[in-house]
């Protein structure tokens, strides 16, 4: 009974000095906030178990939530974590524009933010950005489409593609699009490429919530409103997700791994799609080592909190409609099948255990 008793005073004492500031992590150098959008793609838990370990490393104590891609979840998650004294918030935004009312807050609490891959918009309530080069993973994506496209269709002219972008409420997919669009349009333009459906523009080609089944239900529309007397050589995809989707929706009218299989993109070496390529499904896809962001964001936040300035490379990119940004952008890769084993496997990113089973 004591003990219990004892229990409950110290768990509202913990309280109480935690919406003091923080003193309840006393040990540690203070709570940092970890808001992550869902585990539904793995990068994302990769993400999350990276940065708790860089982390607690360096002597801080994390709070990894994940928002399961739902907007108010993910709101008063990072509520709570500024009501319990967080010294830093990083975020990877559901949707970049809903988080002005709760980042105010957490400025007049004297919390630091940091967008995380996904950039936050419509407040100056944000200090940095750490991300890869967005634009360019949009350029290694059509520039494997086309090496697809020579290596499997040599003899077809036009080729014949589709393509799609990633969710509209993420400034992520419109840098990936332009990205592509800035290899792929002048091509279109030179008739090299034909977009049959003629559906281009984030606007016609987006896909809310990077949701793998609305792009599979699109290609389902989309093979058999265009392609009942014609064949798709290539499909621009900007994520592994939604590759896995447009995939299934091809087998279903018969395509199949070998020479008619059509050329599909992706991002992320989400480990179903690297076995994908293994299987001659999906052509390609761009690695974004999370193990790299998630220690350059560790270094950034321990740099900021002992009163320094943190390093960046970016000062002009990522407008967010109040202020640009500073950011600090990494290299991403392009990886077909040749390429599995050195990037993935030799970098301890995957085993090939893991890979082959
Ligand atoms: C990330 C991509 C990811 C996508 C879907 C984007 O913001 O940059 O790596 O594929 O979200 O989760």
């Amino acid at each position: 009974m004591l003990n219990r008793r004892h229990f409950v005073v110290s768990v509202a004492g913990l309280a109480a000095l935690a919406a003091a500031g923080g003193t309840a992590f006393a040990g540690s150098k203070g709570l940092i906030g970890i808001s992550m959008p869902t585990k539904s793609s793995t990068r994302w838990i990769s993400d999350g178990e990276s940065m708790v370990k860089e982390f607690t490393a360096l002597g801080y104590e994390a709070d990894l939530q994940y928002g399961e891609d739902d907007i108010p979840n993910q709101l008063a998650q990072i509520e709570n974590m500024v009501t319990k004294g967080a010294k830093v918030l990083i975020i990877a935004a559901i949707d970049g524009s809903t988080l002005s009312d709760i980042l105010k807050k957490a400025k007049e609490n004297g919390v630091k933010v940091i967008a995380y891959d996904r950039l936050i918009t419509k407040t100056g309530d944000v200090d940095y950005y750490t991300t890869f080069d967005n634009f360019g993973v949009g350029v290694l994506q059509a520039k494997s489409l086309v090496q697809g496209l020579k290596e499997r269709f040599p003899n077809v002219k036009p080729w014949n593609i589709e393509l799609f972008g990633g969710s509209p409420d993420d400034t992520n997919a419109f840098y990936f699009y332009n990205g592509a669009m800035s290899v792929l349009k002048p091509m279109m333009d030179a008739g090299e490429i034909s977009v049959v459906s003629g559906q281009m523009g984030m606007d016609k080609v987006g896909t809310l919530r990077w949701d793998g089944a609305v792009a599979q239900a699109r290609m389902d529309n989309l093979l058999s409103a265009n392609y009942t007397d014609k064949k798709v050589n290539g499909v621009l995809a900007p994520y592994d997700g939604l590759s896995r989707g447009i995939i299934s929706s091809l087998k279903g009218v018969g395509y199949a791994p070998g020479p008619e299989m059509p050329v599909v993109t992706g991002q992320d070496a989400e480990l179903a799609s690297v076995k994908g390529m293994m299987a001659g499904e999906q052509y390609a896809t761009v690695f974004k080592d999370t193990r790299e962001l998630a220690k350059v964001t560790a270094k950034m936040v321990d740099t900021v909190l002992q009163g320094k300035e943190p390093e960046i490379n970016d000062t002009k990119t990522y407008n967010n409609e109040v202020k640009v940004v500073p950011s600090f952008l990494l290299t991403p890769y392009a990886v077909g099948k040749g390429d599995i084993k050195k990037a993935l496997v030799e970098s301890g990113y995957y085993t090939q255990e893991q890979i082959d089973n």
